[in-house]
């Protein structure tokens, strides 16, 4: 980690963490942290991405081990979420999937839980916006019954026909006080041109539960194919942007080396 203190464009002495982690722990994830912790890494990111297998009395240790290692857990909710669907079933499994996921990040100690929310499907996006955040709301009240220090942050996704994109999650967040995940990498393909940085970095400067995804990403004329190794020109600019606005944030690298490109992203800062 470091804190880095300078003075933003008021002219404020503020302090700035930027931390930067990998996405997942490459298989076990007790000793992936300890891994990640060696490496000189400050964050992590839990994949629960084709379901919620981890147990309970697992999560509770990782949550242990890590309170003397004290990386930023954060922790993916699965892929296979909709709840925007038209069939109530499946809004259901959804919100189970995102409640599983929470459950097992505070054991862990994680704060932010991150999912893919929706797709606008026949739906209008007026409507599947009220859907998603009737569905949040739901789901917020039940961490607050059940105690859970864990924030929902649904994440800008990747493809024109997916709820999230950062404007719709900006109005979200302020209705509703959830967090945001925001990819850069998404963005880029979900408008296919590289993403203005400090555009970003200004519209979520004041967002406060704020984490971030990025990699590089290959996408066609319909968004998303595949996340590519991380460019480390773009990483630059992204870390200028930030510190430019004063951004402090958790980046996890989701590339198909996120280990090596977290250490790589964490050398430029
Ligand atoms: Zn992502």
């Amino acid at each position: 980690m470091k804190n880095t203190k300078y003075k933003n464009k008021a002219g404020h002495s503020i302090i700035m963490v930027i931390r930067i982690g990998p996405a997942g722990t490459g298989g076990d994830s007790l000793k992936g942290i300890h891994m990640i912790k060696e490496a000189g890494l400050d964050a992590v990111e839990i994949e629960f991405v084709r379901g919620v297998k981890m147990s309970n009395e697992l999560a509770k240790k990782i949550g242990e081990d890590n309170r003397k290692l004290g990386l930023v857990i954060s922790v993916h909710a699965p892929y296979y979420i909709n709840l925007a669907s038209e069939e109530k079933p499946k809004i259901e499994a959804s919100k189970r999937r995102i409640l599983d996921s929470c459950e097992r990040g505070h054991y862990m100690g994680a704060k932010f839980i991150v999912f893919h929310a929706a797709y606008y499907g026949k739906t209008t996006k007026e409507e599947c916006y009220k859907m998603v955040k009737d569905a949040v709301e739901e789901m917020q009240e039940k961490i607050r019954q059940k105690k859970w220090g864990v924030v929902l942050c649904p994440e800008t996704t990747g493809k024109a026909s997916q709820f999230g994109d950062l404007n719709e999650l900006i109005i979200l967040s302020k209705e509703t006080g959830c967090g945001i995940c925001i990819d850069f990498a998404h963005l880029e393909a979900r408008y296919s041109k590289e993403y203005d940085y400090a555009d970003a970095a200004k519209k979520i400067r004041n967002v406060k539960n704020i984490t971030a995804h990025f990699s590089g990403i290959e996408y066609t004329a319909k968004g998303e194919r595949n996340h590519i190794l991380t460019q480390m020109s773009k990483a630059k600019k992204l870390i200028d942007a930030l510190k430019k606005e004063g951004v402090s944030i958790t980046i996890i690298n989701e590339s198909p080396d996120p280990m090596g490109d977290a250490l790589k992203m964490k050398k430029l800062l």
